[in-house]
């Protein structure tokens, strides 16, 4: 068996991705000798400990990461700067922290400034979820066979870089590093339009008349199940990933409506080479996906 990577691991925020990360450690003796759990709520701290998460739980994040050789922020991204000035001070020298958080500018943005000289600070995002949250939600395999993406400031130090992309490999994904910049912009594109669009088209369907509302649960397998499953996802955290990309998705957005009034236009105008080009693209991309089992 491999040595652990860390020594202590502290997951500030223990719901989906804290938890499967816990499990995961859990699971082999080569992530984490011990795990510190933090949660601003008793009964997610209670559930931690009930489930045997961790080794100890905390209700301040300072005692959290105290001592701590490996520091996850894995609460929603609009907490992270609270978090960080909150636990600045108390970091150990030689520490890498690092978080799992959907966007990566607003990171460095509100992580970078309170981190202490000697403390490697390297942003990351698992691009691995589900609808569900909580830390009853997770599971020890979340991660394999998916893309860790990690975004390196540039002065970042090589063995802690090399000793973090290890952590992520070891939970089965494979890893990439990227600007981060770069990051918000792909992500808007494959993750947060879709559930803009997603949680848009499911008020669109409640706002219709009741008798319709009816019609649309009963025959929701026609296509509408697809995006409720996305709808589903938690509220804060998708608040806080849409105004913390404000930028990126945004202009996802207008190009996504120029292409949409495109469409319409065919479909006013009778223009069924212009459709059916459209879905046969749109096919194209499905099976890419199938096969770089990514489906
Ligand atoms: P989750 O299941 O809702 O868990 C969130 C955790 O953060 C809980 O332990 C919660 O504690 C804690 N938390 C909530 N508000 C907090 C605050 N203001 N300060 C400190 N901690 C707080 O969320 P998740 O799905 O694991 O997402 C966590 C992070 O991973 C987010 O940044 C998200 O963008 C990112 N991410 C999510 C997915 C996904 O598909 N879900 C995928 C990749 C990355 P309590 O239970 O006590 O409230």
């Amino acid at each position: 068996m491999a040595e652990p990577l860390f020594r202590r691991l502290a997951l500030l925020g223990i719901g989906l991705i804290g938890s499967s990360l816990a499990r995961r450690a859990r699971a082999g003796g080569d992530l984490a000798g011990e795990i510190i759990a933090y949660a601003p709520s008793e009964a997610t701290r209670a559930r931690v400990l009930e489930l045997g998460l961790a080794d100890r739980v905390e209700a301040d994040p300072a005692r959290a990461v105290a001592g701590a050789d490996g520091v996850l922020l894995c609460a929603p991204v609009g907490a992270f700067a609270g978090l960080a000035e909150a636990i600045a001070p108390h970091l150990a020298r030689g520490a890498i922290l690092s978080d799992v958080g959907s966007t990566k500018q607003s990171v460095l943005r509100d992580v970078g400034p309170h981190v202490p000289a000697g403390v490697h600070f390297i942003p990351g995002h698992p691009l691995a979820g589900t609808e569900h949250s909580g830390p009853d939600a997770g599971f020890a395999t979340l991660f394999e066979g998916r893309w860790t993406l990690l975004t390196p400031p540039p002065d970042t130090d090589a063995a802690a870089l090399a000793r973090l992309t290890e952590f992520w490999r070891r939970c089965g994904a494979m890893v990439k590093t990227m600007d981060a910049a770069h990051h918000d912009r792909v992500l808007a594109i494959v993750s947060h339009l879709p559930h803009l669009l997603a949680f848009t088209i499911c008020g669109t369907a409640d706002d219709l008349a009741d008798e319709s509302r009816q019609e649309v649960l009963e025959f929701a397998a026609s296509g509408f199940r697809d995006f409720t499953r996305i709808a589903a996802s938690d509220p804060v955290m998708w608040r806080d990933v849409f105004l913390n990309n404000r930028e990126a998705l945004l202009e996802m957005l207008a190009r996504f409506t120029e292409d949409a009034q495109a469409m319409a236009r065919a479909v006013r105008w009778g223009d069924g080479a212009y459709i059916e080009d459209k879905v046969e693209r749109g096919r194209k991309i499905r099976r890419g996906l199938i096969e770089l089992k990514q489906a």
